[in-house]
């Protein structure tokens, strides 16, 4: 089994106990994603390395802000001890003191301004890096998803892959912005700042620096559980998005059923559980910051009163003092970022895991190596002993078995069959948007498998019976396979289609808006505009899968009309349930269960007093003399 067949959501998760780090109990599939940190991390380091000038010139700035923090406590503490040498000297305000105290202040000045604006150029390159990957990723990913096969949208829920295109991609990005750049500066801020105070008075230097491992932790373990309630959290918000799109797709099922109540408990089942977690997050928050405050409180109490006897005894000025102290005021806020930075690679690494996932996955259905455009002379179809199921395990219900045809330029093949007998299933594989199981599809005697699947798809039209429309002008949805389309093609698609008197009479005919926001079409309507829509590229092969299910007969029978002229040299498919829709074709057949059991024209099958016979008959009586409970007798040719 490839990773293409497995559901995304069910790859695998850890099992095992409950793993502690920093005192907290890491959930097992948090663990995973714990183990899996260096690899994903190391990935995102690299995306964010694409853009290595910016991202040098983002830590040299962080290095030169940290330098220029730490000399404000130095710069401060000369500053005092000036102002203790003047009184002690009884100077007052001699010139030569009070240069002395200005310089120290210019210098404090020229410090911090150096630091802001360093810091502003350090954030303003981590967020442009940010930026930049998230764009690089999320076009990455919709690229993926344009090319992943059916068989993978088959099986994973459009809400998740939305989630991982939103949020996780905001996950790793987020940690490019903030996590990265925020955990360099406070490396570079405690090595430098831990050097210049041991230097001075190691003692002293170790007491301002207790509050660290305390306050650390605590700021981690902070971190990490509300990263593991923010999961919970998010798992409620999909649930969340995913009944509402529900509602919204089927807004009028919903309505019709008069499901409102039924649907309302189940929003606002989620909606408390998601409101408990969001107060357990500020449970979190709020416990850990009074800790974390009482830590640093302490140790600043430690270093008041253990430097107060220091400077009683001599042993360090005053000035020594005010700078411990304003160290730990400074380094006080990175110290306690570690929880965000804990926070945020922890996202980043679950986020990443998720989008890198998908980011991975290879395509079932890809060129082969080195494979040709297709050659079309003709546009000859044939499907030559073709199998197919949908599921790769051996023994799987075959959808179709053994398919044969051949139709010619010009020739129309009509498919008809009960539900569920592989009528769109045989469409799909024409367009390769599944590969056969066994035997061959051919286009003018080349596997579509060995030649290009970008020159099959524009050899190959498929309507659909589901008239998707996109909200947008009825132009723009007309011309969707080649938005630079003459006008006069766009005319003529709409007039064999004869939905363009319909256009016409809009307030703003082609320009009108279609879809949420414009107009509202019925599904005849919308089912001629998709027609319209794949008659504009005009393929060598076009399909009509039901596609005027929802056309009145009449009208139909002007489509088919037009569609006949228009289609004249090409080869043409028709799978319908309406006789009246495929009689004229070159060749019928008759599909149950993915198997051929009548094919012939028109006439021959009706001479044949097989399923299409009855199936036949049952249509051309008049609608009150139709048995309800019709089914026509299955008959194997
Ligand atoms: P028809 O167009 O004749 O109604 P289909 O080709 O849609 O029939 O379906 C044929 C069979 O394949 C049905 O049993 C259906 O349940 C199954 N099927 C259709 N699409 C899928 C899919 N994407 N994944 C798995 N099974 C499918």
């Amino acid at each position: 089994m490839n990773i293409n067949s497995i559901p995304a959501e069910s790859l695998p998760h850890t099992q095992g106990p409950d793993l502690e780090i920093v005192g907290q109990k890491i959930p097992p599939n948090l663990i995973f994603e714990l183990r899996d940190a260096p690899r994903i991390l190391g990935r995102v380091l690299r995306l964010a390395l694409l853009y290595r000038w910016r991202f040098a010139l983002a830590t040299a700035s962080s290095l030169g802000a940290s330098f220029f923090n730490l000399a404000v406590p130095l710069l401060l503490g000369r500053s005092v001890d000036q102002a203790h040498t003047m009184m002690l000297a009884n100077s007052g305000y001699s010139s030569g003191a009070l240069r002395a105290l200005f310089t120290t202040a210019l210098l404090v000045l020229g410090a911090t301004t150096l630091r802001g604006l360093l810091q502003m150029i350090s954030g303003f390159q981590s967020e442009y890096i940010g930026q930049s990957v998230g764009r690089d990723l999320r076009l990455a990913f919709f690229e993926k998803l344009q090319r992943l096969g059916f068989d993978y949208h088959d099986r994973v829920h459009s809400g998740d892959l939305i989630t991982r295109g939103m949020l996780d991609l905001e996950g790793v990005r987020g940690f490019i912005e903030n996590g990265l750049q925020r955990f360099i500066s406070l490396v570079l801020l405690l090595s430098i700042g831990i050097a210049a105070l041991f230097v001075q008075d190691p003692v002293m230097a170790a007491l301002t620096m207790s509050f660290v491992p305390l306050v650390g932790w605590r700021a981690a373990r902070m971190g990490l559980a509300l990263r593991r309630a923010w999961t919970n959290l998010q798992d409620r918000m999909s649930v969340l998005t995913r009944v509402m799109e529900e509602n919204l797709q089927g807004v009028r099922v919903v309505r019709a059923f008069g499901s409102k109540s039924h649907e309302m408990e189940k929003f606002d089942r989620a909606g408390d559980e998601a409101l408990a977690l969001s107060n357990e997050r500020i449970y979190i928050r709020s416990k850990s910051m009074t800790t974390i405050n009482a830590g640093y409180y302490l140790a600043m109490a430690l270093v008041l009163w253990i430097g107060g006897h220091r400077v009683a005894n001599g042993q360090i000025s005053i000035g020594q003092l005010t700078e411990f102290l304003t160290f730990m005021t400074i380094l006080q806020l990175p110290v306690r970022q570690i929880g965000m930075i804990m926070n945020s690679s922890a996202r980043a690494v679950s986020s990443g895991k998720r989008l890198f996932e998908v980011l991975d996955l290879q395509p079932t259905i890809r060129n082969k190596a080195g494979a040709p455009a297709l050659s079309l002379t003709e546009g000859e179809l044939r499907f030559d002993k073709v199998h197919f199921s949908y599921a790769e395990e051996a023994g799987a219900p075959l959808i179709l078995d053994d398919i044969s045809f051949r139709v010619r330029p010009g020739e129309t093949l009509g498919i008809v069959g009960p539900s569920g007998s592989g009528k769109s299933t045989l469409a799909q594989l024409i367009g390769r948007f599944y590969d056969v199981g066994s035997g061959q599809i051919l286009i003018d005697g080349q596997d579509i498998r060995d030649v290009t699947l970008a020159s099959v798809r524009r050899a190959v039209g498929v309507i659909q019976q589901e008239a998707f429309l996109f909200d947008d002008s009825v132009q723009n949805n007309v011309a969707y396979a080649d938005p630079d389309s003459e006008e006069h093609r766009l005319i003529d698609a709409a007039l064999t289609a004869q939905i363009h008197d319909y256009v016409d009479s809009l307030p703003s005919r082609y320009a009108t808006q279609i879809g949420e926001r414009g107009v509202s079409l019925s599904g005849g309507q919308r089912q001629r505009l998709s027609i319209a829509r794949g008659l504009v590229p005009d393929p060598a092969i076009i399909i009509f899968d039901d596609a005027t299910s929802a056309v009145d007969a009449a009208t139909e029978h002007l489509v088919r009309h037009a569609l006949r002229e228009a289609t004249r040299s090409r080869v043409t498919l028709i799978i319908s349930h309406r006789i009246g829709s495929l009689m004229h074709a070159t060749e019928i057949i008759v599909l149950d269960q993915g198997r051929i059991i009548e094919r012939g024209t028109h006439a021959e099958l009706v001479a044949k007093n097989g399923y299409y016979a009855a199936l036949y008959r049952a249509q051309s009586q008049p609608a009150a003399a139709l048995d309800h409970t019709f089914k026509p007798e299955k008959t194997v040719a």
